[in-house]
């Protein structure tokens, strides 16, 4: 597939299109399609939460009174605790349910794990850390350990609580303080208080009616059980050779954790509702010569480009240089004249994202070798109607002989003791994989934060925000005082597709 985004002016037809797509829509117009389990409060399937990765380990109640508290130790986090001891402040407390620094990267181990941006501009301080990724799309395990070196080289981590979450936060306005409750007893006070809850951390689970009496092993991808599946992140599965498997899900997570699970289970079912756009990923190893002669400041400099692109501006030359440039730009920026009318405009656009689907679609059909699992595989949308996913093994592992790819466009009717029904059929497996992804970032605040923020006159920032956020630049909050929300996409804050970049503006 090239990766110029090129309008098929010749095979455009507006009509078709329509109706293609609005028939592939339609099929997935099914009630109850967005029904979740919630975990919070689910008595069978909370246990999917539970951190496979850390042992708990008890502990005293502390209590404590500091310059500032941090929920969240993941990206976000970090950065906002390294810009308040840059400020000034030394007692600085990180707060997580998680059992170690990373939040997103500590959760996310399945195998493939990897992120989606750039490792250049997605892993922070690489200039401050003398670190350079090791591929262009790095592991989620190199920027779990990136992370961690950061809390580490800011000695974050002695006075971090983990396993712990925050229960309430309460502004006390006669002594200045924010007073936190944790659910293992702390009592804590500060002078700041920054959430950073994350914006991809409560996991999604779909309601399936019998799902609860799947007899087989099952979990969520942000909860991998390598006990079950053998290895380790980067490491081969050892233990599926005899094993079934079933991945529920082709978004972001699926695509990636499909490739191995194929190398090792003895099979594979896929149960997908709609295909991601896979586009050209391109990883590969970071050139040798990558960091001769990168200036000071090369960094931002580098997500500045990246940023300026996505917002259709000019730039002398495209540094990122993938499918986030290439497509995902193109799509936001499409060409408009001068004197140009909506209708040219809007039709301008469609024809270009017809054109950037069809290039998405050959490139199924030249990779999957089968033409009837390749048409199943054919993303019928506009591009920017699911996340975009980009892939170099994802296509090809449909071409192996133990993976099963079950189109199930309205969703799977069931699952009972032996797996999944579809259609009529029984799919038996001896596990089950959830990667169904999370709630997305327009979930209330208050909700991710899993806790009351009580701020001036008891009110909370749930009943503030009820009609919808209202922030200065989505980082502070009347009525809150000293209370700093990590910006997220969904409050106010701008809109990018690299995460740290956003991270940074906010800390
Ligand atoms: C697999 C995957 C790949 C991704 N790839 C990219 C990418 O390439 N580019 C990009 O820009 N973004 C990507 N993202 C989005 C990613 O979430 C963000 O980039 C970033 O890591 C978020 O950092 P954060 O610190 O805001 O939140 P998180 O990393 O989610 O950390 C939040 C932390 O808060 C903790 N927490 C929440 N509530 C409480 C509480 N009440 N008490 C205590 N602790 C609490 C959680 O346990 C969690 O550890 C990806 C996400 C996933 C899941």
């Amino acid at each position: 597939m090239s990766d110029e985004p090129k309008p098929s002016g010749s095979t455009y037809d507006p009509e078709s299109v329509h109706a293609k797509y609005l028939a592939e829509r339609d099929k997935r117009l099914v009630p109850g399609r967005a029904v979740i389990r919630d975990l919070a409060t689910d008595d069978h399937f909370a246990r999917y939460t539970a951190d496979p990765f850390t042992p708990y380990a008890d502990r005293e109640p502390v209590t404590d009174d500091v310059d500032a508290i941090v929920v969240g130790a993941g990206m976000a986090g970090l950065l906002a605790a390294v810009q308040l001891q840059q400020a000034g402040l030394s007692r600085i407390r990180l707060v997580d349910i998680a059992g170690g620094a990373g939040g997103t990267w500590y959760w996310n181990r399945y195998p493939g794990v990897m992120c989606d941006v750039e490792s250049y501009v997605y892993l922070p301080m690489l200039e401050e850390m003398g670190y350079v990724p090791k591929d262009r799309y790095s592991s989620g395990e190199e920027i779990r350990l990136h992370l961690q070196s950061i809390a580490e080289r800011h000695d974050l981590l002695d006075d971090a609580l983990f396993h712990t979450g925050v229960t309430e936060a309460r502004w006390d306005d006669a002594a200045a303080r924010w007073r936190v409750a944790t659910d293992r007893g702390d009592t804590l006070s500060s002078k700041y208080y920054v959430l950073a809850v994350g914006i991809l951390s409560l996991m999604k689970l779909p309601a399936i009616p019998g799902m609860e009496r799947f007899a087989g092993h099952s979990f969520h991808s942000a909860r991998w059980d390598y006990e079950f599946t053998g290895g380790g992140p980067g490491e081969p599965m050892t233990e599926l050779g005899d094993t079934v498997v079933g991945v529920m899900g082709t978004g972001a997570t699926g695509i990636q954790c499909v490739p191995p699970l194929v190398e090792a289970a003895k099979h594979v079912y896929v149960f997908q509702r709609t295909p991601s756009a896979i586009g050209v990923r391109g990883n590969r190893p970071t050139d040798p010569s990558f960091s001769e002669g990168l200036a000071p400041g090369w960094q931002q400099a580098r997500m500045d480009n990246l940023q300026a692109i996505m917002l259709g501006r000019q730039v002398e030359a495209d540094l990122t240089d993938d499918g986030w440039t290439h497509h995902y730009a193109a799509v936001h920026n499409p060409p408009r004249h001068k004197g140009m009318s909506i209708d040219d405009y809007l039709r301008g656009a469609e024809e270009l994202d017809y054109g950037i689907m069809e290039d998405h679609r050959s490139r199924v059909a030249e990779v999957v070798a089968d033409p009837a699992v390749a048409e199943v595989l054919k993303p019928y949308y506009r591009y920017i109607c699911k996340r975009p996913c980009f892939h170099d093994e994802y296509l090809a592992a449909f071409n192996a002989p133990n993976v099963t790819l079950v189109d199930c466009p309205a969703g799977v009717e069931e699952i009972n003791e032996r797996g999944p029904v579809v259609d009529g059929q029984q799919y038996e497996l001896d596990c089950l994989v959830y990667a169904t992804g999370f709630e997305p970032e327009i979930t209330p605040l208050a909700r991710r934060a899993g806790h009351e923020i009580v701020g001036r006159r008891g009110a909370t920032l749930a009943e503030h925000w009820a009609e919808g956020p209202q922030s200065l630049f989505g980082l502070m909050v009347r009525g809150f005082p000293n209370l700093f929300v990590m910006p997220s996409p969904a409050h106010q804050a701008v809109v990018t597709v690299n995460y740290t970049q956003l991270a940074l503006l906010g800390a």
